[in-house]
């Protein structure tokens, strides 16, 4: 399988603002912030996208909301936040090794943009 930089951020090969990290999980901001507050956490595995996941993978996949929920509560987001997991092309994925985005510290109104449709 083909490296990703998350994969080089996991192995502290290239520099991030790592917030936690465990056997299971590694959550660090994400580089372009799409709201006050916005974590990727990803899986130490390298899964490319939801679409890859098996059984053998629901401890990790299972971390990632417990940990949500944690940075969630140290960033504060009491008033709610967005959990996002984008795949493959329709899902605009741009790093093929899976990840939940965590977005909150702002209203970020509806899930999707009513302009474009359904
Ligand atoms: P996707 O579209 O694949 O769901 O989201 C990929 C996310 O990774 C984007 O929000 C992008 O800003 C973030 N990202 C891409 N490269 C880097 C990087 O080198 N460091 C960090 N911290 N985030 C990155």
């Amino acid at each position: 399988m083909s490296d990703t930089i998350f994969a080089k951020i996991i192995r502290k090969e290239i520099p991030a603002d790592i917030l936690y990290q465990d056997d299971l999980v590694t959550a660090f901001r994400d580089i372009n912030p799409q709201a006050p507050s916005h974590i990727l956490i990803v899986p130490n595995k390298p899964i490319a996208t939801a679409a890859d996941v098996t059984e053998e993978d629901e401890a990790a996949l299972g971390r990632l909301f417990t940990v949500a929920r944690k940075l969630a509560e140290a960033d504060g987001l009491d008033q709610g936040y967005r959990l996002i997991v984008n795949c493959k092309e329709h899902g605009h994925q741009e790093v093929f090794h899976l990840h939940m985005h965590l977005l909150g510290g702002r209203p970020l109104g509806p899930m999707l943009a009513s302009s474009q449709g359904g």
